[in-house]
């Protein structure tokens, strides 16, 4: 008989494993601690701000292909929303410059010889340099590699980096940053469309994969927490639920997908990141203007992206360790100066809300990069999944969804299925 398929952790990292094992037919149960699904992805209700909102803004790529597979299997395929064109748009807040890159959607980038197009200021040879991302060793920082300054740097390689490392560029892994590099300015425009969840993070990760997962027979016990786990020599024994101890059997798999300072509690051993990096996001109850920019780069101000919704504004505020313990007052008004001049609102600040996530990812430095484990641990039915884990990306929807995948993937090895 096939054994069973254990999964801990309804984050991204579980789901997709989760759902991906239910899918091959894996007998899968899958615990959450949480009251509800999503972990660092989700939306809630917000009684103070008087509507749903998602934990922070989230946007992924069109290149992003394991986002699209794991949408497409839990039939999500239509909740990303996002323009056709490469385009982006930003404002320099100190100065009220605006521009907006235009980028070809294939892989010829004659937009760097139009300065209409390009980052204001930019030589096309400016970006020759990024080759050198590619090919740095693991233990370089980005700027041991680039001169990191001038208006490419700046306008658009800084704020980029920023945004996707959830990292100062300046200490950042210039390895992850090739990783970048390679999946978007090299494979053109059509490669780094922006896309978004609409209406909610939850609406296109976590309640139709909930669904999957019920109608494929798989058994979801949120508020639940795995305590420990009982390990022998060569295999997970028990899972331990507090009250219930669950008795594994050999032929039995676990997936461990929960945030790096848990599994390091539970398995003896493993390496895994340590150190974190803050997000804030600020959201405001107010329609993004008509025809304002879904999504709007800051240059210069605390703001960093502003995204509209037909609800509501909201902003993200990345590698945002040096504001993350001020006053939620003060924050939320230094948001909205920004966001009042970005988009020309005159009116005062509406109903708002600010987010705190401290360790919102790992640090995307060569260190941390360097401890991040792969999948199999020296147990044989144990494996682990999540952003944090060795994806060789930062911690992003697109490496947390691989990673599930990719413990699944030998799970279901494990299972024989
Ligand atoms: C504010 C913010 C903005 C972001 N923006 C972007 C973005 O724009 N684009 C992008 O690609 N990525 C973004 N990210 C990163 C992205 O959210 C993460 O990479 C991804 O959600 C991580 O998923 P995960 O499953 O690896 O981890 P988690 O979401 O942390 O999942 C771990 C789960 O394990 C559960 N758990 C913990 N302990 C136990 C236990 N003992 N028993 C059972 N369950 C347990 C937790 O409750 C949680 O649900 C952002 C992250 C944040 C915080």
């Amino acid at each position: 008989m096939t054994g069973k398929a254990y999964v801990i952790g309804a984050g991204l990292a579980g789901l997709s494993a989760a759902t991906l094992l239910a899918s091959r037919g894996a007998s899968v149960t899958l615990i959450e601690t949480a009251p509800q699904a999503g972990g660092r992805c989700r939306s809630y209700f917000d009684p103070a701000f008087g509507g749903v909102i998602d934990n922070g803004n989230h946007f992924v790529l069109t290149s992003n292909q394991t986002v699209f597979d794991y949408l497409e299997r839990i039939g999500a395929a239509d909740a990303m929303q996002g323009a056709d064109l490469p385009e982006k748009d930003f404002i320099d807040i100190r100065t009220g410059a605006r521009w907006t890159i235009r980028p070809d959607p294939g892989r010829f980038p004659a937009w760097l010889f139009d300065a209409r197009r390009n980052v204001p200021g930019a030589r096309p040879t400016d970006y020759l340099a990024l080759a050198r991302l590619l090919v740095a060793p693991p233990d370089q920082r980005i700027c041991d590699v680039l001169s990191c300054k001038g208006p490419l740097w700046e306008k658009l390689l800084h704020p980029f980096f920023l945004g996707a490392l959830n990292t100062q560029p300046e200490e950042a892994s210039a390895r992850l940053a090739g990783a970048l590099v390679r999946r978007t300015f090299l494979r053109g425009g059509n490669a780094y469309r922006t896309r978004i969840a609409h209406p909610t993070l939850a609406a296109a990760f976590t309640d139709p994969a909930l669904a999957y997962l019920e109608s494929h027979g798989a058994a979801v016990q949120l508020g639940t927490r795995l305590r420990g786990l009982t390990l022998n020599g060569h295999n997970a024994m028990a899972l331990d639920l507090g009250e219930a101890a669950v008795p594994l059997g050999s032929g039995d798999a676990v997936v461990l997908a929960v945030p790096p300072w848990v599994a390091t509690d539970m398995v003896p051993g493993i390496s895994a990141p340590d150190d974190f990096r803050a997000i804030v996001n600020a959201h405001f109850k107010m329609p993004g203007p008509t025809g304002a920019s879904p999504m709007l780069g800051v240059i210069g101000g605390t703001a960093e992206w502003i995204f509209t919704f037909p609800d509501r504004i909201s902003v993200t505020v990345s590698g945002a360790d040096a504001i993350v313990d001020q006053d939620r007052e003060v924050l939320a008004a230094r948001i909205w100066a920004d966001v009042a001049k970005a988009l020309n609102i005159s009116a005062p600040m509406p109903q708002w809300q600010i987010v705190k996530e401290k360790r919102a990812t790992f640090a995307a430095t060569p260190a941390q990069d360097a401890r991040r484990p792969g999948a199999q641990t020296k147990w044989r039915n144990l494996f682990v999944a999540g952003d944090w884990t060795q994806t060789g990306l930062p911690a992003t929807i697109e490496g947390a969804l691989w990673s599930g995948e990719r413990a699944a993937a030998l799970a279901l090895r494990h299972l024989s299925l």
